[in-house]
Parts: structure tokens; C-alpha cells; sequence
């Protein structure tokens, strides 16, 4: 039988991202080609999100969509990912159209699987765990960026926060050895990649099953000794994301103290600023331990900008409690702050708790919290007018064809007047104008390159 055309569309986290480039790779190995779009692929799989119920929604209603557009032509439909690995068999009952649904740890079989369907089966599952051989290798064409690549270090959670479904949907920790990641990252830098992400649900819960590439890399964590052994590799840029608050330990700032191409950004997601709420989300720290990283991380020789999550409207959140959200995230002044409403999660344990705060007050926090961190970042931001900061440019910016677009070590988004020439260049950039999410600049050549750039304190 020849091979079909695939179509993936990724919801959700950059580990859905990194699955999907998985997924990607071990097709076109199979043979199969894969395309830009759904209008005319044989198989259209979705790899979905399940972190709130609106996630999980979207999936269903874009299967919907693809299936009107495609009338008289259905293409073969599969679900993969989180909703797939929660919702299993219901996802068959729920989309009758819908014949694979191959979870989180599935990606390697899924070539089999599809040439199951293609030779007759009406219908797939496959819940089970990654096989002891699987590989992790993408190729670099499968990869979201050119020059960014997503590294995960570690899969799934041991935390079970009271609210999340994470856990459920992506199983236990499992760590991978430094010595294979070391390799990826010299690869990736021969392949041309300038920037390495290493992702996982919490980065520094690493804890791999044996020492191998961790050997003469010291460190009061095997995460803080993973980060000195991908420092030394070479590769000029490194970030990852999450943090977990209370395993940040003050060796993983000494790191990036000692490595440059460490970058200068910690996403450390603290959910609320109350500590009732906090043990109630069963987060293991109170405000205080939290904000004693914070200050660990201010402490940094270089200026590391810090990001976070938070959670508005979590089951019991009083309007007293809320305000103590509020009083954190002055304190911090978070660089970026994602904020979502509470949204039950069938199975968490605090799906088992009245859901007591109303629509419209979830509403009324999250704007309230928004306009506080938009006050915030407009501030930060204008502290970069007249400073340089050195961009990767990754590529054409989305509002104008006669700009390109990149970040910086501190993860700012930066726009300035280029042409492709400068795509994967590291370049400095003379910063102008301030947006909302975003930095405006002009590129500085070398000679004129004197304007200051950013260090502890200035910001
Ligand atoms: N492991 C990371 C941590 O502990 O901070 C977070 C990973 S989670 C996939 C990403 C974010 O989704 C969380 O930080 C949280 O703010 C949000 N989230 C998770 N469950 C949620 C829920 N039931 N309702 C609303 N937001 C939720
Ligand atoms: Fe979810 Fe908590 Fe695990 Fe983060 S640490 S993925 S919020 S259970």
C-alpha cells in the first residue's frame, strides 16, 4: 500500500510541540509525507491539550471544523496526546469520526498503529508506556524553529498539585541521562541550532537513573550539575522552563553565574500569594519560601528576568486571599506573568471541592491581576529604551515584511528593520520603543554599538 499524507496540528504546551516534531520524525521515517495543512492529507491526527476544560473543548470543535471542510473526503482522524490519554475510549463516543487515539507515551508506534487502520481495523488505542528503546531523536527538519530547539529532560509529574491534571495525563517522572542530552545539544550546535530549550513539566526535579555525562560536573542538584554540563557544551544559548518553586535550589543561579550561555530567565510559576490557598493546591511552599528564591534570583551577577503563573478563582480563593496574589505580584515585578481561571478538572482532587467563586468574580481577578502586571511591564519594559540587548533573530516578524523577529537571553520579544540574511544571527539591537509584550530597536552595527546593555539592578 502506498504511504499516506499526515497532517499534525499541536494544542497546547511546548512538550506537545516537542512530541508533535517526535511524531513527525518517526512518519516521514515510515515513509509517510507530511503537510502544511489539512485540505489535502489522507490522515489528520490532533495532538491535544487537556491542562483546562477550554482546551480540551477546541480539540472537539476543530475536529468538527476540519470534518465540514472536508465533506464527501474525510480524511482518516486520530486523537493523540493528553485528551487521548485521559479520555481513552470516550473519545470514540464522543467523535464517532474519530478511529485512532494514541496517548502521551505513544509517539514511536504511532507509524504502526496508522498502517493498522489503513489495512482494515475501524478503530485504534493505545494507552500504553513508552518502550524501554524508543528514541528520542527528531530530525532537524521536524523541529518548530531553525534555530530554537526543544529539549526534554525530563517527562511527567510526581507533584499532584490538588488542581492539575498532569499527572494523570502524562504518568510519573522519568529523567533522561546527561550523557544522551550532552550529545543532543553538540549535534543541535552542529546542525546549526543556536538555542536549546530544555522542557519539561518541572526541569528541576531532574533526576536521572545514573551519573553518566555528570561526571566531573559538581552541583548541589543533578539538575544545577545538568545545567554545568550543558554550559560547557558550546551552544550559545540555553534556557528552560518550568522551575518548580520548591525544588529551585540557590545552586541553580551559581550555575548560570558561572555560565553565560545559560541564559537570563527563570520561569518560576507561583500560583498564589496565599498560603492557605497554596497548601490547598497542595504546592509544598508557603509565599515566604517563595519569595526567598525570588530574592536568590535577584541576587544573580546579571539581571535574570523572572516569569511565573498564577491561578485566580482556585476553590475557597476569598477576596482577602486574592489580595495577597495581588501584594506578591508587586513584590516580584514579574517580566511576564501568565494568569489563568481556575477550571475543574475531572478526577483532581479539587474537582471534590465546591467550585465557590463565581464567573464573573474569576473574571473581575483575572482583569484586576492583568492590569496590575500590565502597569508592571510597561514599566520594565521602558527601562530598555536606549539599552542594547543581543537577539537571535529567528525570523520575519508576523506584522511586517521589512522586519525580523527574535528574543533575547532575557526572553523579551525584540523586533527590528532586517532582511532574511539575518536569520540566525545572534545580533545587538539598540532598544526604542517599548509595547506591551514587545521591544522595538534598531539594529546596531559594530562601530556605533555603544549604547549600554542590561546588568543587575538597572531594570
Ligand atoms: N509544572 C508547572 C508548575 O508546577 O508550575 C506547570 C505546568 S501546567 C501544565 C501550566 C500551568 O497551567 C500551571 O502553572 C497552572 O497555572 C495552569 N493550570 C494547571 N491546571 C489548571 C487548572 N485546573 N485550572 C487553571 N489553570 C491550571
Ligand atoms: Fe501540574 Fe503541579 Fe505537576 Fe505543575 S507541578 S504539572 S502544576 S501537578
Amino acid at each position: 500500500m502506498s504511504k499516506a499524507s499526515i497532517y499534525i496540528e499541536t494544542f497546547g504546551c511546548q512538550m506537545n510541540i516537542s512530541d508533535t516534531e517526535r511524531a513527525a520524525s518517526r512518519l516521514r521515517e515510515a515513509g509517510y509525507r507530511l503537510c502544511e495543512t489539512p485540505g489535502e492529507a489522507d490522515v489528520v491526527l490532533f495532538n491535544t491539550c487537556s491542562v483546562r476544560a477550554r482546551a480540551e473543548q477546541k480539540v472537539y470543535n476543530r475536529i468538527g471544523e476540519v470534518r465540514h471542510a472536508r465533506v464527501g473526503r474525510e480524511p482518516l482522524l486520530g486523537v493523540l496526546g493528553c485528551v487521548a490519554q485521559l479520555e481513552g475510549e470516550a473519545v470514540f463516543e464522543h467523535a464517532p469520526s474519530v478511529r485512532l487515539v494514541a496517548g502521551t507515551r505513544a509517539t514511536d508506534r504511532l507509524p504502526a498503529l496508522i498502517e493498522r487502520l489503513r489495512s482494515g481495523e475501524q478503530r485504534v488505542l493505545d494507552l500504553g508506556e513508552r518502550l524501554g528503546d524508543e528514541s528520542w531523536e527528531v530530525s532537524p527538519f521536524e523541529r518548530h524553529s531553525r534555530y530554537v530547539a526543544f529539549l526534554p529532560i525530563i517527562e511527567g509529574c510526581n507533584k499532584f498539585c490538588t488542581y492539575c491534571i498532569v499527572p494523570y495525563s502524562r504518568g510519573r517522572e522519568r529523567s533522561r541521562d546527561a550523557a544522551e542530552l550532552t550529545d543532543e545539544v553538540r549535534r543541535l550546535a552542529g546542525q546549526g541550532f543556536r538555542e536549546v530549550h530544555l522542557i519539561g513539566q518541572n526541569v528541576n526535579s531532574y533526576r536521572p537513573r545514573t551519573e553518566a555525562g555528570l561526571e566531573g560536573f559538581k552541583g548541589a542538584t543533578p539538575f544545577s550539575r545538568l545545567l554545568r554540563a550543558l554550559g560547557s557544551t558550546g551552544m550559545p544559548r540555553i534556557k528552560f522552563t518550568t522551575s518548580f518553586p520548591r525544588d529551585f535550589h540557590p545552586d541553580i543561579v551559581a550555575a548560570l553565574d558561572e555560565h553565560e550561555n545559560l541564559c537570563d530567565w527563570v520561569h518560576l510559576p507561583v500560583q498564589s500569594g496565599n498560603d492557605r490557598v497554596l497548601r490547598a493546591m497542595r504546592r509544598g511552599y508557603s509565599a515566604a519560601d517563595y519569595l526567598r528564591r525570588v530574592d536568590t534570583i535577584r541576587e544573580a551577577r546579571r539581571r535574570l528576568s523572572l516569569t511565573s503563573d498564577i491561578i485566580v478563582g482556585f476553590p475557597g480563593e476569598t477576596a482577602a486571599e486574592f489580595e495577597d496574589t495581588l501584594r506578591l505580584v508587586e513584590r516580584c515585578q514579574y517580566d511576564g506573568l501568565y494568569i489563568f481561571k481556575y477550571s475543574e478538572r475531572r478526577g483532581t482532587p479539587a474537582a471534590g471541592l465546591p467550585d465557590s467563586v463565581p464567573e464573573e468574580e474569576k473574571t473581575a481577578r483575572f482583569q484586576a491581576l492583568e492590569g496590575l502586571q500590565r502597569g508592571i511591564q510597561s514599566r520594565l519594559y521602558r527601562g530598555y529604551i536606549g539599552r542594547r540587548l543581543e537577539v537571535l533573530v529567528e525570523g520575519e516578524s508576523a506584522k511586517s515584511e521589512t522586519d525580523v523577529k527574535g528574543h533575547t537571553t532575557c526572553h523579551k520579544v525584540v523586533n527590528f528593520k532586517g532582511d532574511a540574511g539575518l536569520h540566525g544571527q545572534l545580533v545587538w539591537v539598540r532598544i526604542e520603543e517599548a509595547k506591551a509584550n514587545s521591544l522595538y530597536g534598531v539594529r546596531c552595527r559594530e562601530s556605533s554599538a555603544s549604547a549600554p546593555t542590561v546588568s543587575r539592578g538597572e531594570v
